[in-house]
């Protein structure tokens, strides 16, 4: 008797397109997590009938976050921190350009702690 074997997949019957060749599995572009339907992606057991092991699937998790990211960052979504510390990187630069120029030093006097992330702020 074998348990925990049936791909839980009905949740996207008739939404995602399905492998031809193995009953319940996902079907994705090869070598990609890639589904039919854009900016879906798909890891581990559900799309993969052959492994099916805890490694494979932590693996595919990783490749299928890094092509969601491409993805957003394609359609020009996401990555809000990324801006956010540009966009303070920026107003900092100005802010220096404007007191005399020079060029910005996080470790001159008067910016100590400037550009720290909030995280790290004791
Ligand atoms: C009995 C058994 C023994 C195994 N032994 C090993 C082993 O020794 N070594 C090894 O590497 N691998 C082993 N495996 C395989 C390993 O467990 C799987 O390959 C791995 O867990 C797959 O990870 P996953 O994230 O794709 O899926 P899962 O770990 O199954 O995670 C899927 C998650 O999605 C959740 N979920 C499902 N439907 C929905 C829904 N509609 N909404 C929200 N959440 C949902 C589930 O509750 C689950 O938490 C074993 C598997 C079984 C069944």
């Amino acid at each position: 008797m074998a348990i925990g074997h049936e791909p839980n997949s009905k949740i996207v019957d008739g939404k995602l397109e399905f492998n031809k060749h193995h009953k319940g599995y996902l079907a994705v572009e090869g070598g990609t997590t890639r589904t039919s339907v854009e900016g879906v992606f798909a890891a581990g057991d559900i799309s993969d009938a052959v492994y099916r092991q805890a490694i494979t699937s932590a693996g595919a998790g990783a490749a299928a976050a890094l092509e969601a990211e491409r993805w957003l960052a394609v359609k020009g979504l996401g990555n809000e921190e990324a801006d956010f510390e540009a966009s303070l990187l920026e107003d900092m630069r100005e802010e220096v350009e404007v007191e005399g120029g020079g060029g910005y030093n996080a470790y001159s006097e008067g910016n100590a702690g400037a550009g720290r992330k909030e995280s790290a702020a004791v």
